[in-house]
């Protein structure tokens, strides 16, 4: 064979980097989590029940994790919530829900882990924030007792500094040093400065009183999209402790789904990010499972995760004005989700199937032909006929007005055939 093509040059391929970051273990009862190393990127989310209500506030943390959110974080900011946290994690046991539990505490957590054991010990991991746990000589003695809880244990923790509630005294010192400079830093890269300083000066305290670099995870978390990727590329820089990546309250709907996807997207082809959250804030009605819907496409579009299989639709155009292409992308891709906390068990590796609903003859073909299974239905002044293309070939063509069900009945056929 000769080598003389017309191909010019090999394109590189595009792929995210690695980052090299130590590695921490949630663990409860017989269970492990791991975060950073090797482990993927893991994705989480927080529960908006009043933890006191251990119940509903279980029942939401099954929700979030047959989503395929693989750590949850609660709220524990009462007395009564941390004496709730014991019968939450009782409960989910119960009923067979494999999730770590995360305490998020701000103010009075040092008090809550050193008076409620059973919390302390029912967290698979506590939430500190370095702002909020005390000012002046305060600061460091009640820093230091939830450090010790976690020590006590066994417990990781992340050291989470958010813009919102970052050390005054710490962004003060750091506003006045630099009015001393010749030529001054902007504010705002004095506020980055006072981010990363207070997440890594409060691991180097927890370091030197004794706790282990393994067991130590930081974020630093704002909610303007350069400003998380400035901040997160000189954290990602300056140390090598898991990070926890997610832009604060990114806000609803199409804004903070995009915003996020935006900013994580970024880090994370960068190698930044070992685990991640989507601060969506809910619309109306809307279930708090789709911040992790969200996390989670973000981790399967850039290749880092699969979670469910994917369909590939197009955005239809004036050669389909029917709506009878999207009704079928969205009825196969909400039965596709609804069906994958059984088919995870069931058929290992189906989250890695491929779908194509197609609206014409145009890209149809080829896009289905991309796909494990596509359908190319047909377009205005097309015969009404759809074929369908299995394993790249045409397998069959459906008609009539039973399109979709047979489709899914192809499609459900196939599954259980390539990955029973
Ligand atoms: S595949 Fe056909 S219907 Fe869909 S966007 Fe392309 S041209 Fe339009």
């Amino acid at each position: 064979m000769s080598d003389d093509t017309t191909i010019p040059c090999g394109i590189p391929m595009s792929q995210p980097k690695a980052r090299r970051s130590l590695q921490a273990r949630l663990v409860w009862g017989d269970h492990v989590v791991t975060v950073g190393g090797d482990a993927p990127v893991r994705v989480q989310s927080m529960t908006n029940t009043d933890t006191v209500d251990a119940i509903g506030t279980a029942i939401q943390i099954k929700e979030l994790a047959l989503a395929g959110s693989e750590i949850v974080r609660i709220t524990v900011n009462t007395p009564e919530a941390a004496a709730a946290v014991p019968h939450v994690r009782e409960q989910l046991d119960r009923m067979g829900v494999n999730v770590p539990l995360v305490g998020d505490f701000h103010y009075n957590g040092h008090r809550l882990l050193t008076d409620f054991p059973d919390c302390a010990q029912a967290l698979s991991k506590y939430r500190i924030n370095p702002g909020n746990v005390g000012k002046g000589d305060k600061h460091d003695k009640q820093f230091g007792q939830m450090i010790e809880a976690a020590m006590r244990y066994n417990k990781p923790v992340r050291i989470g500094v958010n813009w919102g509630s970052l050390d005054q005294e710490l962004l003060a010192k750091l506003m006045d040093e630099n009015a001393l400079r010749a030529q001054p830093f902007e504010a705002k890269q004095v506020m980055y400065e006072a981010l990363i300083t207070s997440a890594i000066d409060s691991a180097a305290l927890a370091q030197s009183m004794g706790m282990s670099p393994n067991q130590i995870l930081l974020s630093c978390k704002v909610s303007g999209v350069q400003d998380l990727i400035a901040v997160y590329r000189e954290l990602a820089q300056r140390c090598n402790y898991p990070l926890h990546l997610g832009l604060t309250e990114a806000g609803m709907g199409t804004k903070g789904t995009v915003a996020s996807a935006t900013a994580l997207s970024i880090l994370l082809q960068e190698g930044i990010g070992d685990t991640i959250r989507v601060s969506l804030t809910p619309q109306p009605g809307e279930a708090r499972t789709q911040e992790v819907v969200v996390a989670s496409e973000i981790l399967q579009s850039l290749g880092l995760r699969t979670f469910v299989p994917s369909v590939t639709a197009c955005p239809g155009c004036g050669r389909t004005t029917s709506t009878t292409f999207q009704e079928m992308a969205k009825s196969i891709d909400d039965f596709l989700r609804a069906q994958m906390p059984v088919w995870r068990t069931q058929y290992p590796g189906v989250e890695n199937l491929k779908v194509a609903v197609m609206g014409c003859i145009v890209n149809g073909p080829g896009e289905s032909k991309h796909a494990d299974i596509g359908i190319s239905l047909p377009g205005s002044g097309e015969a009404p006929a759809a074929p369908v293309f299995i394993d790249g070939e045409k397998a069959m063509t459906l008609r009539g007005d039973n399109i979709a069900q047979e489709f899914h009945q192809i499609v459900e056929n196939y599954i259980e055939k390539r990955f029973a």
